[in-house]
């Protein structure tokens, strides 16, 4: 009989094949305490375990540019001295054996990664997890069980699958996954969508309700797994198997034109980055440029604010890579939902709204003031812009703009180059952004619209509650008429306006944001050849009266029934 289940949508496409089960070997923990004369002994082993791994992490022979991001990113992981020495004090101090030590480490830092209110890096308590297994069997001196050696035409079913055990894959022998851990922005996810390889995630107990050996289809679009299905929904599928490979083939083509549209309108088409990784990543797929790139992450993964010179580094190097096509460099937009470990947020109601982003930085001027003379500095190696986040007050822009001036004042005397048409603009988030923009344009060099805060503040819905998800829309005719209106002000102003939130990369609505006069789209790497695709195949005054019918709809539902329905 035919049974369907459905998961969180880790990566898109279509397979069918028979199912297998794979059980992780079931490790027993050896829980001796230790004595005095053994110490050394003991985190002698630690240390041998951890360094065969990583030899083992360092061979990148065959590995795809997303498996050497993880291989690095794991070596990082296990060369960090908090990780070993937290290992060493429960050998030494507590006298527990390795096995002992390394089980609880891996176990506190999974706990702490796990409660992180932000969903990439609490993603990363897996990546703890797989190096614990790692560890534990070199450890133990198990080899574990791997899955590059599986029959062709395999889906694999399991509890949950470590971005080791993903990265070890036979993709020509694997179809596809289903897990019943795991969420969205795991690497494990990550690297299915590297392999293009349907996944899903998030299934509840899926590993207890299959055998293996069942026929079955994996439909990472809709989320679901069908299993033993019957002869018409199996053939249904083989079309839409190759119409998804002639497709594919169509997109692999596009990935580096230029997204010109039928009547002549071109699209810059590029990639929200945290890294380097990433945006080598977003080269690879045919970036016209970076919309966004987060700096955060460098405050995050750093023990103490960044200095000028460390951030120089990062932003000439991301700069380079990118030669003459633009990337966009969002100032350091912290607090909310992202804290620093050596920095003391005040204890707020409400952090969203609270000391944050741009807010902090005019607070804070010295730390401020190394970014931007970083930043500057930076502009000279390429084309270079500079964005403020989570403006509200026109004075804001002024005084980041003011202090950018006396930095270049500074570097003058300095003998320092830098751009002298540096660009700057501000991220369009809150609703005062919106309602002042024709006011913001005069200050602003262009304007990116971040549609995960601004639906948030338009709507007035928390954007990381799920009691109230069912309300957060990008569709919702507020947030489309504040888009609209954010890009004709910035045109008459002979400007232009792009978008890295998340709306720009959800491509059911590519036609719409063109239709809305959407100069720049930025976000996932994955999805750049397919918006190209439909760019290429669209007309932007055809779009523009569908857009001015969506803009009329009184309901999300209406909008978001018109969008599927407009071909
Ligand atoms: C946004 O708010 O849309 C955005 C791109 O920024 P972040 O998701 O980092 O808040
Ligand atoms: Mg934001």
């Amino acid at each position: 009989m035919t049974e369907r289940y459905e998961g969180l949508k880790a990566s898109g496409g279509l397979a069918i094949g028979n199912l297998y089960l794979f059980n992780r070997e079931e490790v027993v923990v050896d829980d001796r305490k230790i004595k005095e004369d053994e110490k050394d002994l003991e985190f002698g082993k630690i240390k041998d375990a951890i360094n065969s791994y990583i030899d083992q992490l360092s061979n990148m022979e065959g590995k795809s540019e997303a498996q050497k991001n993880i291989a690095s990113a794991h070596t990082e992981l296990l060369q960090d001295p908090y990780f070993t020495d937290t290992i060493e004090s429960k050998i030494k101090n507590e006298l527990k054996n390795s096995e002992m030590a390394l089980d609880e480490t891996i176990k506190e830092m999974v706990e702490i990664m796990s409660q992180i209110d932000d969903d990439y890096l609490r993603e990363r308590a897996s990546d703890y997890q797989d190096i614990g297994f790692q560890v534990m069997y070199k450890l133990k001196g198990i080899t574990p069980k791997d899955l590059a050696h599986l029959e062709k035409g395999s889906i694999v079913i399991s509890k949950e699958l470590t971005p080791s055990d993903t990265s070890n894959m036979n993709k020509d022998a694997v179809v596809g996954f289903a897990t019943d851990l795991g969420g969205k922005t795991s690497h494990t996810s990550i690297i299915a969508q590297t392999l293009d390889m349907p996944a899903l995630v998030g299934m509840g107990d899926i590993s207890t309700k299959v055998k293996g050996g069942e026929r079955a289809i994996i439909d990472g679009n809709q989320g679901l797994l069908i299993v033993n299905p019957s002869e018409e929904e199996l053939t249904r599928y083989e079309v839409l198997i190759k119409e998804q490979k002639e497709r594919k083939e169509r997109l692999k083509s596009v990935k580096d034109s230029e997204a010109i549209t039928k009547d002549g309108k071109k699209i810059e088409v590029s990639a929200n980055i945290g890294n380097l990784e990433d945006l080598k990543l977003a080269i690879e797929n045919g970036c016209d440029g970076v919309g966004l790139f987060r700096t955060e992450f460098l405050y995050m993964q750093s023990s103490d604010f960044p200095t000028e010179e460390s951030q120089f580094e990062v932003y000439k190097q991301a700069t380079q890579m990118l030669g003459e096509k633009s990337l966009i460099i969002r100032t350091l937009d912290i607090g909310g939902d992202k804290g620093l470990d050596y920095f003391d947020f005040p204890n707020e109601e409400n952090p969203f709204l609270g000391y944050r982003a741009i807010r902090l930085c005019l607070d804070k001027k010295d730390m401020f003031r190394a970014q931007l003379r970083a930043l500057v500095r930076a502009s000279a190696f390429g084309n270079l812009k500079i964005m403020i986040p989570f403006v509200v007050n026109i004075d804001e822009l002024k005084e980041a703009r003011s202090m950018v001036e006396e930095i270049k004042a500074e570097l003058d005397k300095e003998g320092i180059a830098y751009n002298k048409d540096l660009d700057i603009g501000i991220m369009v988030e809150t609703s005062s952004s919106v309602i002042m923009a024709d006011k913001f344009i005069k200050y602003a060099d262009f304007f990116s619209i971040g549609t995960n805060d601004l639906t948030q503040y338009t709507l007035a819905v928390d954007r990381g509650n799920e009691n109230i998800a069912d309300l957060y829309s990008n569709y919702n005719p507020a947030v489309l008429r504040a888009i609209k209106h954010v890009i004709d002000v910035s045109h008459q102003a002979g400007k232009w306006t792009g978008m890295c939130g998340a709306f720009a990369s959800d491509t059911e609505a590519t036609k719409l944001l063109l239709g809305l006069g959407l100069d720049e789209f930025s976000g996932s790497s994955a999805k750049i050849a397919e918006i190209k695709d439909t760019i290429i195949n669209s007309n932007q005054e055809k779009e523009a009266e569908f857009a001015l019918t969506v803009l009329d709809c009184e309901l999300t539902e209406e909008v978001e029934n018109l969008v599927k329905e407009h071909k």
